[in-house]
């Protein structure tokens, strides 16, 4: 079974995308990775999920990436006095440690290290931002705002401080936990939210000692700001345009995102794009035309992935969601303009042997029309390279590496199959040609070119390009 499309599609799991039927049912409509979002959810819920699609990736004998969300510093009020207040604009509202319940003119705000960070003229925001507060007076355990925009405020409401770095660790206590139980499922990839420096993902990175992949959700303008060494410490990037619509005005929004999809096609670190995108989809069957859209723009700047948040986990129409997304993938690969995008941004290898085996592949492939280009690879790095150079045709990435046929199902073009480890140079050849075979991907007559390092099976040694005839 082969998708038709170059990018890829994240769904999450929520409680509309629970048993098997249902996430089978995602599968074969297009999702190649599934999120499994711990902000919500028991852990018994993410690992009756991880076993069912583990089980669905066996019957189908393909790999499937899964893919942990920590939740991460979500930032709330505490409870409120009949569950709710109005907070009238042009007024004075403070907030401050007292576990006392809030009313009209205070609340508790349980997290010290906003107001260690807060100063006169911070900005809170409160409920994805739909009440807008300013500091006009602080203390270690108080600040007195003015009221920009008032508004309903209830009981545990979020708060985003866009304007200041928090000197909290992106890390809580349940992601901590969170991240033990998802690396001993084996999820393939773990996302941190609220990054806010480079530090916190090193941090991530050395608790899971290489058990997973590391993916930097971009939704804090700080991180914003260090997004290229964010990138280099990250496996793989998100653009969280839910609470980066927050944190920052959503005109800002766009170019954001243009410029971190750049980033990443210039780092060839797969980038995914996520939030809202067919948010209308939660509750019908059509997405609007500016949805239509918006995926499609994703997929123009050259995105690795697009993600489905509530649409798959919570909406009613999942399955039709995740259709609509492979319909608009494809019809956007097929537009002669797309590949005009991909090749005018074509960024110049690096001087390595990776790169330039991994450019000459995409070249040959042109000139000689081939079926796939072919790429050995033991951690997945030079899949990474070969999507980076956005080529005409599939890549067909054989690995000895269970992992890394998993984590690669995120990457641009990549057609992942596990084969057992190469012992002869002259295997090399007959492997490619008997897998492109039987995956659909060559008929006998085509050409394949292929790329490999030997001695095989070691990381980085990439330096072999071969052009070969599919025989039988
Ligand atoms: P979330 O992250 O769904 O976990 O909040 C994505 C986003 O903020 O866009
Ligand atoms: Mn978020």
């Amino acid at each position: 079974m082969r998708r038709q499309r170059k990018a890829k599609i994240l769904a999450t799991l929520g409680p509309a995308s629970s048993t098997r039927e249902q996430i089978a049912a995602l599968f074969k409509a297009g999702a190649d990775v599934f999120r499994l979002n711990f902000s919500h959810g028991s852990h018994e819920d993410h690992q009756k999920r991880y076993e069912l699609i583990r089980a669905i990736e066996e019957e189908n004998k393909r790999p499937i990436g899964i893919l942990m969300d920590l939740q991460g510093p979500k930032l709330r009020v505490g409870t409120i006095a009949g569950g709710s207040v109005e907070v009238k604009t042009g007024g004075t509202f403070r907030f401050d440690l007292d576990g006392a319940q809030g009313d009209a003119k205070r609340a508790q705000l349980p997290h010290p290290e906003i107001f260690a960070a807060v100063q006169v003229g911070t900005n809170l925001l409160v409920d994805d931002g739909r009440l807008r507060l300013r500091v006009k007076n602080c203390g270690k355990d108080f600040a007195e705002c003015d009221v920009l925009v008032g508004g309903k405020l209830s009981d545990r409401k979020g708060v985003n401080v866009p304007d200041v770095v928090l000197p909290l660790s992106p890390l809580t206590g349940k992601d901590r936990e969170d991240l033990r139980f998802g690396l001993d499922l084996g999820v393939d990839w773990v996302a941190m939210s609220f990054v806010q420096r480079p530090e916190d993902v090193a941090e991530l990175r050395k608790l899971i000692g290489g058990r997973a992949k590391v993916i930097a959700k971009l939704e804090k303008p700080a991180a914003i700001e260090r997004l290229e060494e964010i990138t280099d410490l990250s496996d793989a990037i998100m653009v969280a345009r839910g609470d980066l619509g927050v944190e920052m005005p959503p005109e800002d929004v766009p170019a954001i995102q243009k410029r971190i999809v750049a980033a990443c096609r210039k780092s060839g670190k797969p980038v995914v794009v996520a939030t809202q995108m067919l948010e209308s989809m939660v509750n019908s069957p059509a997405p609007t035309r500016a949805e239509a859209s918006d995926v499609a723009t994703a997929i123009y700047d050259g995105a690795d992935a697009v993600m489905l948040s509530a649409e798959t986990a919570s909406g009613q129409y999942p399955v039709e969601a995740v259709s609509m997304m492979n319909r608009i993938i494809e019809r956007v690969e097929r537009d002669p303009a797309y590949r005009q995008i991909l090749d005018a941004r074509h960024p110049d290898p690096q001087p390595t042997g990776h790169d330039a085996i991994s450019a000459a592949a995409a070249q040959v492939a042109h000139t000689l029309s081939v079926a796939a280009i072919v790429t050995y690879s033991t951690s997945g790095s030079t899949v990474l390279r070969v999507a980076r150079e956005r080529p005409e045709v599939p890549i067909l990435a054989l690995t000895a590496s269970l992992s890394t046929s998993r984590a690669l199902s995120l990457a641009w073009g990549a057609h992942c199959v596990q084969i057992p480890d190469l012992k002869r140079f002259s295997e090399m050849v007959e492997t490619a040609c008997s897998v492109a075979l039987s995956q659909e991907m060559a008929k006998v007559g085509d050409r394949l070119v292929i790329t490999a390092g030997v001695p095989f099976g070691t990381p980085g040694s990439t330096n072999i390009l071969r052009v070969a005839w599919v025989e039988e």
